[in-house]
């Protein structure tokens, strides 16, 4: 079943690209990056020079991409948009580097998922503008050096610890996506709600920003489903009451806990006495995949200071024990 929370792109997402900023200054949040981009392009523009080679990470869904293409804008340059895993063989990315026209962008999403090999066409590329192309094969293979234009690899990754030392170290910029606060969040939901023609007052954006786990992804994709629930139960404005309502109906609590989130949490507490509780023991205990939890759920959950991850497994924190009491028993126990 398609997670409504999910950080990670959904087909849902797939006409996000309506909602994408297109400019620096209507890129919200991120104040610091913003800054310094904002004078790496200058600077590069005066020199009439591509800018230096960017590296952005951060978790999935904070705007790494939207970044990229608000980077191409401010630039006046074009943007080829590719992946580490849909770049199968190197000579598929020798054909991108050598197609690749003046000081343009090429943008690799993933970019902790490219195999070595592939990773190795990019190191003379990123510093000599060079690439080697193997000719023939066995012991009468020859290699020649192409030059290719100047470019600037813009790399994404949400697991920045992944990418070789070689690679990490040939981009010039390296800058970490953060969370985006509640305010920043309800900013972004109301710049959404206006291109989505959708009627929304103040407070209802801000509690659709309360539970988008700092997430404008999951900011976007909440207020779709909440514009679903005032046009078919009401008459299409989201007031805060009718925000309220349809996020009840969606089990997405004030904190941004679904219910697998509180299902989790109920069963360390209630089955486990509060933990440490091994992973597989919650799997079974929630009939979930231990992996999706580990993966999908958990994080959030730690980050949060629901959760954490000791040796000998997960434990419920105070913050979690008081939550989920709060949400099962109207908050009257503890
Ligand atoms: P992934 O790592 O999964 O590729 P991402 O970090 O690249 O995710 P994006 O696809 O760039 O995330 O952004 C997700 C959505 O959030 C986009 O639809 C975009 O409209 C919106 N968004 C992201 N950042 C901002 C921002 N700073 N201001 C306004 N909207 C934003």
């Amino acid at each position: 079943m398609e997670r409504l929370l999910d950080a990670k792109l959904s087909i849902e997402d797939l006409n996000e690209e309506s909602l994408r900023p297109r400019t620096l200054d209507e890129y919200i949040g991120q104040q610091k990056v913003k800054e310094k981009i904002r004078i790496f392009i200058e600077a590069a523009k005066k020199r009439k020079e591509p800018l230096d080679h960017v590296l952005l990470y951060g978790p999935p869904g904070l705007g790494k991409t939207t970044l990229a293409n608000v980077i191409a804008h401010e630039m006046g340059v074009d943007i080829k948009v590719t992946s580490g895993p849909a770049i199968e063989k190197a000579g598929d990315l020798v054909a991108i580097l050598t197609n690749i026209g003046e000081n343009n962008i090429l943008f690799i999403d993933e970019i902790h998922r490219l195999n070595r090999t592939i990773e190795e066409v990019l190191y003379p590329a990123m510093e000599d503008l060079k690439v080697d192309i193997v000719i023939g094969k066995g012991p009468s293979a020859k290699t020649i050096r192409l030059s290719i234009p100047p470019f600037t690899l813009i790399g994404a990754t949400t697991r920045a610890g992944l990418l070789s030392s070689p690679l990490r170290n040939r981009f010039g910029i390296i800058e970490r996506l953060d969370y985006y606060t509640i305010e920043e969040l309800s900013q972004i939901i109301k710049r959404s709600a206006s291109i989505l023609k959708c009627d929304i007052d103040d407070r209802a954006c801000i509690e659709i920003a309360k539970r988008s786990r700092g997430t404008p992804r999951v900011a976007n994709r909440l207020l779709k489903r909440i514009r679903d629930f005032a046009m078919v139960k009401y008459d299409g404005i989201i007031t805060y009451e009718v925000a309220v309502e349809g996020l009840e109906m969606f089990e997405v609590d004030e904190l941004g806990l679904d219910i697998v989130d509180r299902n989790i949490l109920e069963a360390i507490i209630y089955k486990f006495g509060g933990g440490p509780v091994g992973l597989s023991t919650i799997a079974a205990a929630i009939g979930e995949d231990e992996g999706t939890i580990e993966d999908i759920y958990e994080p959030y959950l730690i980050q949060e200071g629901f959760l954490v991850k000791t040796a000998r497994g997960r434990v419920a924190t105070q913050k979690a024990i008081t939550h989920i009491a709060k949400s099962k028993f109207g908050g009257d126990k503890r």
